[in-house]
This record gives structure tokens, C-alpha cells and sequence, in this order.
């Protein structure tokens, strides 16, 4: 591993949460670092006209694209310079070299489950921290043994230092395919995680990764479709142990964690902390005690017969498909818009339309969902998130059945908001303001 604290001068290429706290890392600690950034702002440090002959080695924020087909040109020069480019995760890997890390990673539920992981190993005593794309920077963690870490498809696919005592891939659907090329190089980004992992546990539905991992060593299925010949398994309202045959963790006990997605975080947990040594009995305890994290189906308010969830986390079809089938028997109103990812949602979402009353339109998407819907639902052309809730709300008031509101909105936020969290946010505040 390179020694950082011997370069004469480091390049850090992206100035956001990752950037900015690698720089103020190193800088801390006396290396002589500069940023570049093509973004206006307060940068400092901030070179203009990089030459990377004058660095030894440049650090890459996770969200700098450094494929062959989009390669950022600060970094295709490094590469054709020969100056090594390292990761924001090979950084802290370089300054924490015995830090046991359990990678979790995949297109949906990742944050979920590493904050749930997390929880219950904090709970049964372990000395544990959780971060990375959950939102916590690898240098704002407090010391501990263990890490749990959320990593992206981005992260992985540059990193050079991977190096996991445990990693799970949770499933693997379209997503950030401009980024990745395609989906075998996002795949194949995700696939690091297991390749670099002494233990790995993978989803048994998830086609791609099964037919390069599942007659690997170390390796646990898991199968949320109630597929007996996996290791772990789900079956109606609980978790199966293959081992014994018996029921390992009653589902129906985690009201705050609806949902068939979310009983596979529930198994993926579950598999990891018995691989730790911890009992059954102590895990569902601590799940029990777990807060959800917020914009990932949260019931906002009720108001009369009509439920308001805020899923804003929900930016590609397969996340707002799981959405919809957690509101089967509702009469469903339905928020969708933003910065499509380009993917056919139908595929995903067929199966759970039925409910679907209105569709809702917003965002720089309107134009591709409304002929993506034509013929098949009613949709209205809103502009803003806004309109498109007061109007699902005098929708649904009129309804007399259980009907939800729903934000799920399958697209990213940046064409209207600065991020999900923010998108999420206005949506709580409009909805509490409500009549
Ligand atoms: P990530 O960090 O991978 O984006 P989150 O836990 O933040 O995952 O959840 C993102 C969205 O995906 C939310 O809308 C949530 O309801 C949905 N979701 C959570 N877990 C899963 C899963 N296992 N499979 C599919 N969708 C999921």
C-alpha cells in the first residue's frame, strides 16, 4: 500500500462530503494536498490547470466517472501519466490497515441494512461504527474494531485496497447504468465486494450473481422467495434457517420494517450477526429496537382514510416496485418524477400497478412517464412535487377506501432538489402543512 505521508504532493479530484473530508484528513496529518474541483465555490487549495506530472498520486471522490467511456480528463490524464489513482475507501484502508470491515452493497437496501447491522452489533457490545455512501464520511468515524460500511457501485469500481472479513451483495437491478456502461460492469463493480471478502452472503433470486458466486467457498445464499435448497430463507412471515428446518426470526414482529424488501435486509442481518456468533434470540431483540432511517417509506400523517408516505430514497423502478407492493389492497396515488434513470420501469412495476389510481407527474421526467403510462394509467402533468400532492390529495379524500399518498417517485432528485433528503424534506413539511 502507497504511504501517503511521503508523497511530496497529493491531488484530491472532487470537492463534496468525500472530497472534503479525505482533504482535511490529510491535511491534519501534514500532507502537502491540493483539490481540484469543476464546480464554482469557496475549494481551498483548489488548482485550476492540473497537471498531474506534479503529483504523486491523486484521490478520486467516489462520483468522479472514470470509465473509458466517461473518464473525467483530470484523471484520464493520471492514468495516462502513470500517476497512481486511489479511492476515498483506499485512503482510509492505507491509515487503517487492521480495521475489520463488513462491505455491504447492492442496488437497493443498503443503507437499511448496514444501519441495521450496525444497531445490532453496537447493541450486542461489539465495538462498531457504521459509514461511507450511508453519509458518513470513513474519516468522520470514531475509532472502533469493526467498521460496517456502505459501499457504492462507484467506490468499488475504483478502489484498489478492498480487503472485507465479511461483504453482501443484496441484489442487483439497473441503476446508474450511464455511469457503469452497463449492467455487467455495474455487476461486475458489485462483484469486487465478494471477490475481496472472506466470508460473502448473496441473494439466491439474484440471477447474475448466483452463477459467479454460489459454488464459491464461504459463500451464503439467501432467498426472500421461500427457496428451501438456500442456506437462509424466507417463507411467508418469517425466517427459515436451513440448517434446522425451524423457524429462526418472526417476522410479523417488526411493524417498523414492512415489507418484502425489507424482510431481506431483516434475513441478510440476521445471516451476518449469527455469522458473528451472536444467538437468535439477542438479534431479534436488537431489531426490535431499530429506527428505520427516514424517506424510506415513512408514514408522514394521516388524515381520514388517506395515509401520506414519503419514500424519496425510492430513485430507480425496482426500489418504488417494492414500494407499491407494500400498499397492495390500497388505493394507491402516485408521486413519480425527477432525473429518470433511463430503465423501463415496467418491468419491474407490472405486477403491482392494479392499485394505482392516478399517477402524478413532476420534474424534468414528465414527458417520459407520461407515454411510458399512456394507455395503461391516468397520469397528471404537475411540474412541480407540490401540485402534484395537493392534487393526489383531493383524489384521494374523495376515495372512501384505505388510500395512500405515495412519494416513491423512482427517479433521481437533482433536476428540482439538492439531493433525496432535501426532496424527501419538502414533502414532510408540505404534507404537514396540509388542511
Ligand atoms: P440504498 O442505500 O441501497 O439506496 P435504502 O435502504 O436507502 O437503500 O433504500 C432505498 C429505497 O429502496 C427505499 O425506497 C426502500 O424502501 C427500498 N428498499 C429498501 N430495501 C430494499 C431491498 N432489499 N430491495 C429493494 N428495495 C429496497
Amino acid at each position: 500500500m502507497l504511504n501517503l505521508d511521503s508523497c511530496r504532493n497529493v491531488l484530491v479530484v472532487g470537492y463534496g462530503v468525500s472530497g472534503k473530508s479525505v482533504y482535511e484528513f490529510l491535511k491534519k496529518r501534514g500532507v502537502n494536498v491540493s483539490v481540484y474541483d469543476d464546480r464554482d465555490g469557496n475549494i481551498p487549495d483548489r488548482v485550476m490547470d492540473v497537471q498531474c506530472k506534479h503529483f504523486d498520486v491523486v484521490i478520486k471522490s467516489p462520483s468522479i466517472p472514470f470509465m473509458l467511456h466517461n473518464c473525467h480528463p483530470v484523471i484520464k490524464e493520471a492514468n495516462d501519466t502513470g500517476i497512481p489513482v486511489l479511492s476515498t475507501f483506499d485512503v482510509f484502508r492505507i491509515y487503517n490497515p487492521n480495521a475489520k470491515i463488513i462491505a455491504v452493497t447492492g442496488t437497493n437496501g443498503k443503507s437499511t441494512t448496514t444501519a441495521l447491522i450496525c444497531h445490532i452489533m453496537h447493541k450486542a457490545g461489539f465495538s462498531v461504527e457504521m459509514g461511507g455512501n450511508i453519509g458518513v464520511p470513513y474519516f468522520e468515524m470514531p475509532q472502533a474494531e469493526w467498521y460496517v460500511l456502505e459501499m457504492s457501485s462507484y467506490e468499488l469500481a475504483s478502489s484498489q485496497y478492498l480487503d472485507f472479513e465479511i461483504s453482501c451483495v443484496l441484489n442487483i437491478e439497473p441503476d446508474h447504468l450511464a455511469f457503469h456502461g452497463n449492467l455487467e460492469y455495474y455487476a461486475s463493480a458489485k462483484h469486487k465486494a465478494l471477490e475481496h471478502a472472506q466470508f460473502r452472503f448473496i441473494s439466491y433470486e439474484d440471477e447474475i450473481t448466483m452463477s459467479r458466486y454460489a459454488y464459491r467457498d464461504n459463500v451464503v445464499t439467501i432467498s426472500t422467495e421461500n427457496e428451501p435448497n438456500s442456506d437462509i430463507y424466507v417463507c411467508e412471515n418469517a425466517i427459515f434457517n436451513n440448517s434446522t428446518n425451524r423457524i429462526a426470526v418472526n417476522l410479523s414482529v417488526f411493524p417498523n420494517l414492512r415489507g418484502k424488501h425489507n424482510h431481506q435486509n431483516i434475513a441478510f442481518a440476521y445471516a451476518i450477526c449469527k455469522h458473528l456468533g451472536l444467538q437468535s434470540r439477542e438479534i431479534i431483540n436488537h431489531i426490535s429496537s431499530f429506527v428505520p432511517l427516514p424517506h424510506r417509506l415513512n408514514t408522514v400523517r394521516k388524515i381520514g382514510n388517506v395515509v401520506f408516505v414519503n419514500d424519496s430514497k425510492a430513485t430507480n423502478p425496482g426500489s418504488a416496485a417494492r414500494a407499491l407492493a407494500t400498499f397492495v389492497g390500497y388505493k394507491i396515488y402516485w408521486l413519480v418524477g425527477g432525473r429518470s434513470k433511463k430503465v423501463d420501469p415496467m418491468v419491474y412495476i407490472r405486477d403491482y400497478m392494479a392499485g394505482v389510481q392516478k399517477i402524478y407527474l413532476f420534474g424534468e421526467s414528465m414527458d417520459e412517464f407520461g407515454a411510458v403510462f399512456k394507455g395503461i394509467k391516468k397520469t397528471v402533468r404537475c411540474q412541480t412535487m407540490m401540485t402534484a400532492l395537493n392534487m393526489a390529495y383531493q383524489d384521494a379524500k374523495l376515495d372512501n377506501g384505505a388510500s395512500v399518498v405515495l412519494l416513491s417517485p423512482m427517479c433521481a432528485s437533482f433536476d428540482q432538489f439538492d439531493s433525496f433528503e432535501h426532496r424527501g424534506n419538502e414533502f414532510v413539511k408540505m404534507v404537514q402543512g396540509l388542511e
